[in-house]
């Protein structure tokens, strides 16, 4: 049976096309620069060849014409041109793009990085214009040809003359309306900021006549006075300081980029310049910033890297490139392997990007293991601004990012009095030390002061103070660190008694059941058990979580999600060599009604050196004065 053809509706399609493939109008500029700078592209891939060209790689150039007056841009290239029968080939059939053909009709196709592709980027000029006219006149042809379409009704094409080879588009504004101004695109600063937005790395220059002032000296005045003139200026910067071999670029410059790109006036700490051959061959120039925009911890911040295919600009935040653990990164990629979706605002494949993003995981991950051990003072600025990240993504995602984070992170060492890393806490371990202790709390000095973290001083032992609020999450994330245990210090065994110890504590614990009994009786539902403990040093008294949850968290839990908020039971530990706790168990026989105030004295000294409020301070008060009377 014979095939028959698909037909469709051109006109519908049309304005499928025009409004349906592209979210930001602005984007057609980025469109027909491309078409133009693609046409150069091809002119000068033949003048390697022909040297009747005569034109050199210097002589191409973008020209960008605005005329106010009549509301047109007109986009001038001196590239290779169509004639009638490309015209009606490249710009009457829809989805035909001339470049695609060109590209796959020459023999070596890695030598030419033509951009267009999909034959439909063209089109997009009708989105903000009313009529479009192409006037060309190809390499090699002496007659020239005006294309006049104004969209959906079809075009006509007629003779016309043009100096040399090369392509005219010239756009004719739609008329303003409520919801759009068409007109901002005729200014000169627009169109300068959408030029450096997404097409400043397309390798010609594109030139504008541009409006500048300048003082005119005028006898006997004394005001200067200024007189405006244009001047035909460059707008690209066209080749992209990542483009350039590292050893061409200067520190300067390097910092100079981040801070025009990211609007960040501070230097950044760190730079890396980086390209990597293979599976997705790509560029990235990558900064660690000193600091914190001010919208960092908002959700209004927009992590990613920008994302350049052959030099154009394809996305302004791409977030797939950077893990969430890493989002303080600022930078660009450029990649020539990207297939870009048909409106070149999304990728295709995501398995191309996961390629890109994991190698500049691992880029990041070293160029900070680099600086924590070479560079501990900006290491330590980074970690000021940015240490609170690396921590929530150990956290984060059960933990599944634990691996390329935790050699990356800082806490403060009661012993060293500064912050160190978890493997610069297990190599400082002492002789017959088995575990990462740790206490958490809001304040250095009061965490410093509890009895367990005497006791494991005494011992040579080092602590580590966790007071952000996230510390705490990161032992039972980790689980392990270089195959030690961690150890809540606050509430957790300590883990320091041997056999013996722990079998004399238990025949004390057992001789001392009535005292401990009495003690619990005397507070009631205020603690959950009452019990000695040998860890306390010099101290009477500590309260200490049940197991598995700690003070800590409790308040944590309030503040952030009060709902689910539960009180983690307390424990009063009592030091039986204590001259306080000895008193309290002779008054037991001697005067119980004085033993019982004793033992709610205690109760809330531990309560105080636990940084746990006081629910009734005026019961506190007279306690504490009857007692004195
Ligand atoms: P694409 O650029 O993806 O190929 P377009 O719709 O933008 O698709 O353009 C269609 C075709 O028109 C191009 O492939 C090219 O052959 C031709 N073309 C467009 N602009 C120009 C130009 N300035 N000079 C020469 N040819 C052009």
């Amino acid at each position: 049976m014979e095939k028959q053809q698909f037909k469709a509706e051109s006109k519908r399609l049309l304005d499928l096309m025009i409004n349906s493939i592209y979210t930001h109008r602005e984007i057609f500029l980025r469109e027909i620069i491309s078409n133009a700078s693609d046409a150069m592209d091809k002119l000068a891939y033949i003048a390697l060849t022909d040297n009747a060209v005569g034109l050199d790689r210097s002589d191409f150039a973008i020209t960008i014409t605005r005329d106010e007056e009549n509301r047109t841009i007109t986009v001038s290239d001196n590239g290779i041109g169509m004639n009638k029968a490309e015209m009606e080939e490249n710009l009457g059939t829809i989805a035909k793009s001339g470049s695609l053909k060109f590209k796959q009709e020459m023999e070596k196709q890695e030598d030419i990085d033509i951009i267009g592709q999909f034959g439909v980027g063209f089109y997009s000029a009708f989105m903000v214009a009313s009529s479009v006219t192409v006037i060309s006149r190809k390499y090699g042809e002496d007659t020239a040809w005006k294309w006049v379409s104004d969209g959906a009704e079809g075009y006509t094409i007629e003779e016309t003359t043009r100096d040399a080879a090369g392509t005219d588009v010239i756009m004719t504004l739609k008329a303003d309306t409520e919801e759009e101004t068409y007109s901002e695109f005729l200014k000169e600063y627009e169109l300068r900021s959408l030029i450096k937005r997404y097409s400043d790395y397309i390798r010609y220059p594109i030139r504008m006549e541009v409006t500048k002032s300048r003082p005119v000296e005028a006898e006997g005045e004394e005001e200067p006075k200024y007189e405006e003139y244009t001047e035909l200026e460059t707008l690209n910067s066209m080749v992209p300081l990542w483009q350039r071999a590292k050893k061409d670029v200067t520190e300067e410059e390097y910092e100079s980029f981040y801070r025009e790109k990211f609007f960040d006036y501070n230097t950044p700490l760190r730079t890396i310049h980086t390209s990597a051959e293979g599976a997705v061959s790509f560029k990235a120039l990558l900064y660690i910033p000193g600091k914190a925009p001010y919208d960092f911890w908002s959700k209004d911040y927009k992590h990613g890297l920008q994302l350049y295919s052959s030099g154009v600009m394809i996305m302004e935040n791409c977030a797939d490139l950077l893990p969430e653990h890493f989002r303080f990164v600022r930078g660009v990629v450029d990649s020539q392997d990207l297939s870009l979706n048909i409106s070149r605002e999304m990728l295709q494949h995501n398995r191309q990007l996961t390629i890109i993003a994991r190698n500049i995981e691992k880029k990041i991950k070293n160029e900070l293991k680099a600086m924590l051990t070479n560079d501990r003072e900006n290491y330590e600025k980074f970690f000021d601004a940015f240490g609170r990240q690396l921590k929530y993504g150990a956290v984060a995602e059960y933990g599944s990012h634990k691996e390329m984070v935790q050699d990356l992170l800082l806490f403060y060492s009661h012993k060293q009095g500064k912050r160190i890393s978890l493997q610069e806490y297990v190599d400082a371990m002492a002789e017959g030390q088995e575990k990462i202790y740790f206490v958490p709390g809001e304040n250095r000095d009061r965490l410093a002061k509890l009895p367990q973290v005497e006791t494991l001083t005494k011992r040579g032992y080092d602590v580590l103070l966790f007071t952000e609020e996230v510390d705490e999450f990161i032992p039972q994330t980790l689980m392990t660190y270089a195959e030690k245990s961690f150890c809540n210090a606050s509430s957790e065994d300590l883990g320091l008694q041997t056999e013996e110890e722990k079998k004399e504590a238990e025949e004390k614990a057992e001789q001392l059941k009535g005292f401990l009994t009495f003690v619990k009786e005397s507070l009631g539902d205020s603690v959950k058990e009452v019990r000695l403990s040998a860890n306390l040093g010099s101290h009477p008294v500590c309260m200490t979580p049940e197991a598995g949850m700690s003070f800590e968290m409790e308040k944590y839990m309030k503040k952030a999600n009060p709902e689910f908020a539960f009180p983690v039971g307390r424990i009063l530990e009592l030091n039986p060599e204590h001259s306080a706790v000895q008193a309290l168990q002779r008054a037991m026989t001697e005067d119980p009604v004085r033993a019982k105030d004793y033992a709610l004295l205690l109760m809330y000294q531990a309560q105080l050196m636990a940084d746990l409020p006081i629910d009734d301070p005026t019961t506190y008060t007279e306690l504490v004065c009857k007692l004195m009377q």
